[in-house]
């Protein structure tokens, strides 16, 4: 599937700047001027989307001839990143036209009309299309990295290594939207709009790392103790606590994001309280301040 990544100021629905508001990180963004505001506005079954590339859209890059002013049947995805950090997939338009320069909105709607918007450069059909709600925005595009999305807001995703990437976002994209997260130990405001936090807790609930992480240490100790505060849910619980303790990554997803490989030892054992409280606070505590912390506390 031939995908053309497009990077827009973050909003919640896209549908007009009433009641919604448009966010844009750094020089990302600098070259945006808000045209993306009804990126998600239907116009008579058609949606029309805007990008700010740096000069035109490299339609070639997509499978276009050189005198070609467009290709059609392609995949759009829209990124955009919250001023909490960090760049996700917003949504997509499936079988969409991609114009090398902008174009005019040749009937815009009211809606249209009401926030300025006269231009496109991507058209799609409405029922093609998808716009994750916001706590379902938790894919994270690196950036910044060997592979991964650049300084331009366009972005083909064509270099051997941007091929990951590009994996898990047509998985995300033939599945439908992503399930919840399950057991989510934390306010929904905090989740809401900060993917790098919503990736974390999806890195420590996965189960594969988690398993590995669990029976290397049982193999080294024996048990299952939290690292912070030493509490055993065998030794509290008997059988009903066997096995069971909360895994916590200690290293929040830096600037490069995404597809970063966890080792080990960069998970932690944690009792399900002193997870919590970890997580409470912005940035979050180290194990060792909180192992501190607990011991002033009892002794
Ligand atoms: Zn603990
Ligand atoms: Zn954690």
């Amino acid at each position: 599937m031939p995908l053309i990544f497009c990077n827009v100021g973050w909003m919640k629905y896209y549908n007009g700047i009433d009641g919604d508001s448009i966010e844009r990180g750094g020089e990302y963004n600098q070259h945006s001027t808000g045209h993306e505001v009804c990126n998600f506005s239907d116009n008579a079954g058609t949606l029309y989307g805007y990008v700010q590339p740096t000069g035109r859209i490299n339609i070639e890059k997509l499978g276009a001839s050189k005198v070609d002013e467009f290709i059609g049947g392609m995949t759009v995805v829209w990124t955009a990143g919250p001023v909490t950090g960090g760049t996700v997939v917003v949504g997509w338009y499936k079988d969409a036209t991609v114009y090398r320069d902008a174009q005019i909105i040749e009937k815009p709607s009211k809606l249209q009309r009401k926030n300025g918007i006269s231009s496109f450069r991507i058209k799609a059909p409405t029922s093609k299309a998808v716009l994750l709600p916001v706590e379902q925005r938790e894919l994270v595009i690196p950036r910044a990295v060997k592979g991964g999305i650049g300084q331009s807001n366009v972005w083909y995703a064509d270099k051997e290594e941007s091929r990951e990437i590009v994996r898990s976002v047509v998985a995300l994209i033939d599945s439908g939207t992503p399930s919840p997260l399950p057991d989510v130990d934390c306010i929904e405001s905090t989740l809401e709009g900060n993917p790098r936090f919503v990736a974390h807790l999806r890195r420590e609930r996965n189960s594969k790392i988690v398993k590995a992480k669990k029976s290397a240490t049982l193999r080294a100790t024996g048990k299952l103790c939290c690292e912070a505060c030493g509490f055993d849910f065998k030794e509290v619980y008997g059988d009903a606590g066997d096995g069971f303790c909360e895994v916590h990554h200690i290293h929040p997803l830096s600037k490069a994001d995404g597809v970063v490989k966890t080792e080990l030892s960069d998970l932690a054992i944690v009792c399900s309280n002193c997870h919590r409280i970890i997580h409470r606070s912005n940035p979050m505590l180290s194990i060792q301040n909180l192992s501190k912390r607990v011991s002033c506390q009892r002794s």
